[in-house]
């Protein structure tokens, strides 16, 4: 029999997982999961295993505390590395210590790995120290979910305390700490859903705290932080200062290409949305790049003008019979990220524009003697024509051969409810594909009042003639440039 793992997710933030709990996951037959877990830490599962959402939210068929136990037990005992996914740590207010027990009863064995309990995620990601040597030496930990259960002339006492599960019964629970004794003035706030980008916080004092949490219509999961070490969070406060904090912000690359520009946008706090209308395939028909690979050292220039390029290239050349060695010729790359590519290769590259656009190309190429000169240029399916058309007036002999096609990928309407559930702040198009194939997928209705960041002239003018309103192009045509270009204008 194998094992089952209670493993804590964290409070959010996927990053906050432990490494254990990531190699336990990554190892997982099936995985049991509910709401308070970040789904984004299932991308971790390998493929094939079974995940099983076991609520709590109402409308998702909700498993019960015993459904939920006999279905740990009757996995692991199936032979099965099982992991309970729980949000925080599995053993603070998580229900882990009935789980655990469950699985010792039944004789299943387990292992727990813990994690970054919600209160300790949200005191760093909202700015309050739990303790503080000026201000508090205690902290308490304390279910709102049943207010009679709780001392609280006791647990007034305490000078941190935290309240989970509390937000339906928060106006009961003032009441109570405040009639034993607790200055209604004591600095109290309320933060939802802490460390991810969309967190709120509500600030203010015992006494009005139920009131702002309502009038804001505050939903759970939330937690309350009840002491003088709120008042350290105007100074400490800075995730929510981190300058894209608030911004929804929909990444329209491939999802294979979207990691780069997505991790970015989320450093600096922005919550990122994938939506992928492209997907990059390769050609119908590869043989004109594979008669172009089998004269590939008879070009005296390589032009690759995208990651992508590059890599269905290598692709192809791998399947010949020959190898990189066949490469003669000059190398030249349309921006840094294409370059990085051709490194990786251990390839040195001779020309790069100083702009990453096809016009800019040309321009590097004037210097160069190119009449008579074979060119190779392995690209997309549709491309625009400046490059050949121009190498060509200058004597070249061009070979425009098809590497990879972007195609439409089909997406489920539910994901694009989803994404528009709320109104994202901005849409990134990277190229004139991402425009074309957004606005096939989306009425443009439904994105009337967005924002959209373009990553350059040729992109921005695809989405005009579209009847876009583009909002900033970048300077540098590049990933980096595209949030550049997004970070001054919020600025
Ligand atoms: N085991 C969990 C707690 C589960 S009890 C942990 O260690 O964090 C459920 C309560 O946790 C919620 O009602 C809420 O008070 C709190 N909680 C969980 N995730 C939260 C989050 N991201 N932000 C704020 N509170 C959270």
């Amino acid at each position: 029999m194998k094992k089952a793992y209670l493993v804590g997710a964290g409070p959010g933030d996927p990053g906050l997982l432990t490494l254990k709990g990531r190699a336990v996951l990554e190892q997982a037959d099936c995985v049991l999961y509910d709401n308070l877990a970040n789904p984004a830490l299932l991308a971790l599962v390998k493929p094939g295993a079974e995940c099983i959402y076991v609520g709590k939210k109402k409308s998702h068929h909700p498993k019960s505390q015993e459904e939920i136990c006999s279905l740990l037990v009757e996995r692991a005992r199936q032979g099965l590395c099982v992991v309970r996914l729980k949000g925080g740590d599995p053993y603070l207010f998580g229900r882990g210590g009935e789980e655990a027990e469950a699985l010792a009863q039944a004789g299943v064995p387990f292992e727990v790995v813990p994690g970054v309990t919600s209160p300790s995620g949200l005191s760093a990601y909202a700015g309050v120290p739990l303790t503080h040597r000026e201000h508090t030496s205690a902290v308490t930990f304390v279910t709102g979910h049943a207010v009679e259960a709780i001392d609280w002339a006791k647990v007034g006492h305490a000078e941190t305390l935290v309240v989970l599960m509390g937000l339906t019964n928060i106006r009961q629970i003032a009441a109570r700490l405040i009639s034993h004794g607790k200055n209604p003035k004591t600095p109290a706030m309320a933060v939802r859903w802490a460390s991810r980008p969309f967190q709120q916080t509500i600030v203010g004092v015992l006494e009005d705290i139920a009131d702002r949490t309502e009038a804001a219509q505050m939903k759970p999961p939330a937690t309350f932080v009840i002491g003088e070490v709120v008042k350290l969070r105007d100074q400490l406060n800075w995730y929510e200062r981190l300058p894209l904090f608030g911004q929804r912000i929909v990444v329209t690359r491939a999802r294979n290409q979207a990691t780069q520009l997505s991790e970015k946008l989320a450093l600096y706090g922005a919550e990122v949305v994938e939506f992928p209308v492209i997907e990059i395939a390769p050609p119908d028909d590869p043989s004109p790049l594979d008669t172009a690979i089998q004269r590939l050292s008879q070009y005296d220039w390589l032009i690759f003008t995208s990651v992508n390029g590059v890599q269905y290239f290598l692709d192809r050349l791998d399947r010949s019979n020959l190898d990189l060695r066949q490469i003669k010729g000059k190398i030249c790359a349309i921006g840094p990220a294409t370059r990085r590519a051709l490194e990786q290769l251990h390839l040195k590259v001779d020309l790069m524009p100083e702009q990453y656009v096809a016009e800019s190309l040309v321009e590097a190429f004037q210097g160069q003697q190119l009449a008579g000169k074979r060119v190779l240029l392995p690209r997309a399916k549709v491309a625009r024509d400046v490059v050949p058309v121009a190498l060509r007036q200058q004597g070249a002999e061009v070979d425009v051969v098809e590497a990879y096609q972007t195609v439409l990928p089909t997406v489920d309407p539910k994901t694009i409810n989803e994404i528009f559930e709320r109104k994202p702040d901005w849409i990134t198009f990277t190229s004139s594909s991402t425009v074309k194939n957004f606005l096939s997928l989306v009425e443009s209705e439904r994105f009337k009042s967005v924002r959209l960041a373009s990553i350059g002239p040729v992109t921005s003018e695809t989405a005009r003639q579209l009847g876009l309103r583009i909002t900033v192009e970048a300077a540098e045509h590049t990933m980096d440039g595209l949030v550049e270009a997004i970070l001054k204008f919020v600025s």
